[in-house]
């Protein structure tokens, strides 16, 4: 039996699928990422986590294939959840708590869980309700020490970093916005 862990880039995949196979666990990696902006981006970062899977050898489940720029600037998550984030985490659990259930894994878990930058304790809460909303296990680890360590191995294999979390709204508010906008425009 194996556990579906949902990746939201290759550099935040690299320590959560090390340590998981080195525990022995059977894994396959599920992208699931609709708030990642621009396209060019979303590519980008699918691309990466493909680097990231050949490397370790496992398989790279793609669960959707657009970015959904017109949900965020409709800002429907005004209406519906507490923040964007709230949102973001909910619609990507969702569909992984979905997918593993309705495909006979043992349980799932997000490699979102490595960031110090995300909402850790809102993540586990989604989790634990899409879990019971579908009747298949979460599978808590908190991979976070394990951060720079992944980002050293993202860097050492050569994945591509990314400097913002991957919706409009990060992009905007980014330090590195303008270097962020150039790399679009040097590689189109
Ligand atoms: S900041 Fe990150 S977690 Fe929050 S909505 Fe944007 S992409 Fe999603």
């Amino acid at each position: 039996m194996s556990i579906l862990l949902h990746a939201c880039c290759g550099p935040c995949a690299m320590y959560p699928v090390d340590m998981l196979l080195n525990e022995g666990r059977k894994l396959d990696l599920f992208w699931y990422n609709p708030n990642i902006h621009p396209e060019f981006e979303w590519n980008r970062r699918l691309e990466n986590l493909h680097k990231c899977a050949d490397h370790y050898g496992v398989k790279l489940i793609e669960g959707q294939d657009e970015c959904m720029q017109e949900y965020w600037e409709e800002k429907t998550y005004l209406a519906e959840f507490g923040s964007r984030c709230e949102m973001c985490y909910d619609i990507r659990l969702d569909e992984v708590a979905r997918y593993a259930a309705q495909n006979g894994y043992e349980s799932f878990c997000t490699t979102l869980l490595v960031s110090p930058y995300q909402q850790h304790e809102l993540i586990v809460k989604t989790a634990k309700s899409k879990a019971e909303q579908y009747g298949v296990n979460f599978e808590y680890y908190d991979f976070r020490p394990g951060f720079r360590q992944g980002q050293n191995m993202a860097r050492d294999i050569g994945l591509y970093r990314q400097k913002y979390c991957g919706c409009i709204f990060s992009l905007e508010e980014s330090d590195f916005k303008e270097k962020i906008l150039k790399s679009f425009e040097d590689q189109a």
